[in-house]
């Protein structure tokens, strides 16, 4: 999951842009999607490369397989 890395948690984050890029108008090979904190105002970018199966982020967010501290 998404979390910003100010407030270690991803409960005020908001997508503001979400952006999907096709192949041959139907494949979905990568996903963008801006985030940011309502909270403490950071801003963060995560990219998800359907290719290579590789999720990247940068910015003001962090990638974390954990479970939510403030679910
Ligand atoms: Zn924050």
């Amino acid at each position: 999951m998404i979390t910003c890395s100010n407030c270690e948690t991803a409960q005020f984050l908001q997508i503001t842009q979400s952006r999907v890029y096709f192949e041959d108008g139907e494949l979905i090979n990568e996903i963008s999607e801006t985030y940011e904190c309502t909270l403490c105002g950071a801003s963060g970018q995560y990219v998800y490369d359907e290719d290579r199966d590789k999720e990247t982020v940068n910015g003001d967010v962090e990638l974390t397989t954990e479970r939510p501290k403030f679910a």
